[in-house]
Parts: structure tokens; C-alpha cells; sequence
């Protein structure tokens, strides 16, 4: 890792549990709705948190144990649905995070799915294949007590990908003695994936920010663009942002960015992507920069798509951008949130902004679930059709309650939930 990366990773682990901040936005958005004391105690809290130790097979024969999480955080709406994190820094509470995240990310878009999400803590640059194809089906055998297409259905995530899901679907089919396409999407083709489901988080992210750009009379063409993170969602977020006619001028990943004020050739810097595995090194670059400085450039718009707490009080008054769309989960602690709004910056929020890659993936389960396949032109139909919806609705609660767009998806979502667990009741 680049060393301005453990920097900036330093000075955010001191500033944010992402836990807390997962709870202190649920907080804030339940004394919006005046949320019943009772319901406030049961949608704060995740309902199952699961933690596997489980034995790895490693290349030179030796065996190591791995630590891996899955966390349920609500089922009242349907399966649970979120993806699987491999990476160094997950924890317990990374993961019940994002697991409350996803609750209110499908409430939004109204997708019948509850909240969840997994993670490994190991470095997959540091494995083989082979070790990485062992970990991961141990793994899915550990938390196949949990997983299936009527309880939990988990996707990709940081590091993970379609490879990653074809294991875990082999995995568990093997288990069953049958195929189970439907147990995870974001899955190949060849074997129940969708069109449409790699590209789907940054079609939903271009959607959005087409709509932030109406609603704030930005016009793409005259409009630049960072993005912090150029991985399944950044770099599909970058190629269909210029295809719009958004000139972006910075991108980065975990080695550091690079950065040309005149736009950069996206297409030329994907394929040079694909080539060196990095975006240093590209020809069209003007400069290299940090990660952190990346998010102080002069841009209209911010994308961040790499991981939590990048935008923190140490440097949220520095953003010189109008627009911040969250692309990554939890890229914002709740005091660079005051602290945009104070100065008037807008905030997509994640559990909007990055909600059609589950889009997809719920249509990749209903696909999977009737062996009937849809063309890719209707998918990205229905996703964009769901995307707007949804950021007209945030914008409208957000508007009708005189707050964020960030409370306007968390009222809109958390009431779906409310009250769909107040008509069930509690049980027994
Ligand atoms: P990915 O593994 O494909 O890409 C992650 C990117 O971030 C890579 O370019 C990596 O080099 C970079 N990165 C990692 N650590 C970094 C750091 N400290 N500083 C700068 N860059 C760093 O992951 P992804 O699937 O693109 O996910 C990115 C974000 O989007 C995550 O927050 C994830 O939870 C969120 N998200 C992903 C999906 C999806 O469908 N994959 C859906 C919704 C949300």
C-alpha cells in the first residue's frame, strides 16, 4: 500500500467506528420519524452476527486460520442480501456496518430484501489463486448455515468478484447435491449471472449524479470529476460518466492517483488499467497525486468508490467540490456530514448512490429463481426506471423535511422497514 493510503487510513480509524456511524445516522433519522422506542431498539441493533474460524490449505502445505464474519442485520422485508469483503481491515464492526447499510439500501430503492454482509480479514495480494479459491470455499461452508436463496444472499464486494461468487455457489451446491444458482449474484453468465451486474453499481451511480447534476443546474459537459478508487465501481463509474460528456480529470487507487485538468482518455487509461493492474504509470496523466489530495481538488464532483471514513473532520472544510456522490459505503463520518452541509456541499448518500449493483443483483435472483433471463437493454431499463424513482423520493423527504439527502433516503428507507416490522409484530 502507498504510504499516503496508511496515513489517511490512520487518521480515519481514530476518527470513526463505522458502526457508531451506522447507528448515530439511524439515530438521527429515527428522531426525524419520531420512531417508536421499541422499533428504535430493534432496527439499532443487527440480528445476527456470525464469526468463523476456519482452516486454510495454504500452497506450500502449511495450514493458516482465517477469521471471517457474516452479520444479519434485519429479515423483516425478505432474504437478507449483501456482499463479502476480503480485505486486511475487516472487522466485526466494519461489517455489522455495512450489513445496516444494506437494510436501509434495499428499503430505498424497495427492493424485498433485508440487510447483511460478510468479510475476511486477509490480504488477497498476498494469496494464490489456489489459496484464494480454499479460503473462499471453506468460508462459504462455514456460513452455509446462514446462507441461501430464502435467507441470505451475498454478492461481491472490495476484492471479491464474479470468480469469487462461481466458488461459492460450486461451493454450495456441491453441499446440497444440486445446483443453487440463486444462493449468491454477481455470478458469471455461464452459470445464472445477469446482464447487465458487473457495470450495474456504476450505471446506478451515473444515474444519480445526472440527477443531482439537473436538480443543481450543473451541466455535464462543463462539469470535472475525481474519482477516489478505480475498481469494479469506480472504473465502470468513470467510463459511463464520460460517455455522458463529464470530463474526469483525477482517479486514483490503492497505489495513488494521477490527475490532467484538460479530462482524462478514460477508455485509453481502463485498457492501461487492465495491462499494469494501476492507474500510475498512464500516459495521458499530467501528474501523479495522492489519495488525499486527490479529494482537495478543484472539481465540481467527487466520486469516492474505494473504502469508509475518507471525508473526515480533518479535511471535509478543505473539499472543494459542490457534489459528492458515495459510491463506496460509509465514505463520510457524521462530522465531515455537518460539516458539508454547514458549507453547502451535496451528498448523494451511499445507501442511494451505490444501490444498483443490488438492483441488479435482485434482478439476477429473480432471474435464477425462474430460469428465465432478461436482455441487458431491459435490465438497464428497469435499473435507471428504479434509480430515479428513488432519487426523487429521497429528494422529496429530504426537501419536505428541511434536511439532508443523506436523512431523506434514511427516513424513506427506514420507515419502509418500521413499518413492515410493526405490521408483522413480535413474535412469539
Ligand atoms: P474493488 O475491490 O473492485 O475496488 C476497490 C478500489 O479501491 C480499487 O481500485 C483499490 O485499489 C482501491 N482502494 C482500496 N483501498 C484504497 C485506499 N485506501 N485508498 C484509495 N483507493 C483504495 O471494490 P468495489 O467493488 O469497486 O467497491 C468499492 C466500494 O464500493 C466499496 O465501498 C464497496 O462497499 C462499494 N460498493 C460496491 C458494490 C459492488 O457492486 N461491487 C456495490 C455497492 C457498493
Amino acid at each position: 500500500m502507498a504510504s499516503n493510503v496508511l496515513t489517511a487510513g490512520a487518521e480515519a480509524a481514530e476518527a470513526a467506528n463505522p458502526y457508531e456511524t451506522a447507528q448515530r445516522q439511524f439515530d438521527q433519522a429515527a428522531a426525524i420519524l419520531d420512531l417508536d422506542p421499541g422499533l428504535r431498539q430493534v432496527l439499532r441493533e443487527v440480528r445476527r452476527e456470525f464469526t468463523v474460524n476456519f482452516p486454510v490449505r495454504m500452497d506450500d502445505g502449511s495450514i493458516r486460520v482465517f477469521t471471517g464474519y457474516r452479520v444479519q442485520h434485519n429479515l423483516t422485508r425478505g432474504p437478507a442480501k449483501g456482499g463479502i469483503r476480503y480485505h486486511p481491515q475487516v472487522s466485526l464492526d466494519e461489517v455489522k456496518a455495512l450489513s445496516m447499510w444494506m437494510t436501509w439500501k434495499c428499503a430505498v430503492t424497495n427492493l424485498p430484501y433485508g440487510g447483511a454482509k460478510g468479510g475476511v480479514i486477509c490480504d488477497p495480494t498476498q494469496l494464490s489463486l489456489q489459496e484464494l479459491e480454499n479460503l473462499t470455499r471453506r468460508y462459504a461452508s462455514e456460513i452455509s448455515l446462514l446462507i441461501g436463496p430464502e435467507s441470505d444472499i451475498p454478492a461481491p464486494d472490495v476484492n471479491t468478484n464474479q470468480q469469487t461468487m462461481a466458488w461459492i455457489m460450486d461451493t454450495i451446491s456441491m453441499e446440497k447435491g444440486y445446483s443453487v444458482p440463486a444462493t449468491v449474484t454477481g455470478k458469471p453468465l455461464s452459470i445464472g449471472g445477469s446482464q447487465g451486474r458487473p457495470a450495474a453499481t456504476g450505471r446506478g451511480v451515473m444515474v444519480v449524479t445526472l440527477e443531482a447534476c439537473r436538480r443543481m443546474g450543473l451541466d455535464p459537459s462543463q462539469a470535472t470529476v475525481a474519482i477516489q478508487g478505480f475498481g469494479n465501481v469506480g472504473s465502470v463509474s468513470a467510463e459511463l460518466l464520460h460517455g455522458q460528456g463529464f470530463k474526469v480529470v483525477a482517479v486514483s487507487d490503492v497505489f495513488g492517483g494521477i490527475h490532467n485538468p484538460d479530462g482524462l482518455d478514460v477508455p485509453a487509461l481502463l485498457e492501461h488499467q487492465r495491462t499494469t493492474g494501476k492507474v500510475r504509470g498512464f500516459a495521458g496523466a499530467r501528474e501523479e497525486i495522492s489519495n488525499s489530495a486527490l479529494l482537495e481538488l478543484p472539481v465540481h464532483i467527487l466520486i469516492p468508490a474505494a473504502l469508509e471514513n475518507q471525508f473526515t473532520m480533518h479535511n471535509a472544510a478543505r473539499v472543494q467540490a459542490k457534489l459528492v456522490v458515495e459510491a463506496a459505503n460509509g465514505p463520510t463520518t457524521p462530522e465531515a456530514d455537518d460539516i458539508f452541509h454547514q458549507r453547502g456541499v451535496v451528498v448523494v448518500p451511499d445507501i442511494l448512490a451505490n444501490a444498483g449493483g443490488v438492483t441488479v443483483s435482485y434482478f439476477e435472483w429473480v432471474q435464477d429463481l425462474q430460469s428465465f433471463f432478461w436482455e441487458e437493454s431491459e435490465i438497464n431499463q428497469r435499473l435507471t426506471r428504479i434509480m430515479e424513482q428513488a432519487y426523487h423520493q429521497v429528494d422529496d423527504l429530504a426537501q419536505q423535511h428541511r434536511t439532508t439527502l443523506r436523512m431523506g433516503a434514511y427516513c424513506l428507507a427506514v420507515k419502509r422497514v418500521a413499518d413492515a416490522t410493526a405490521v408483522r409484530g413480535i413474535y412469539p
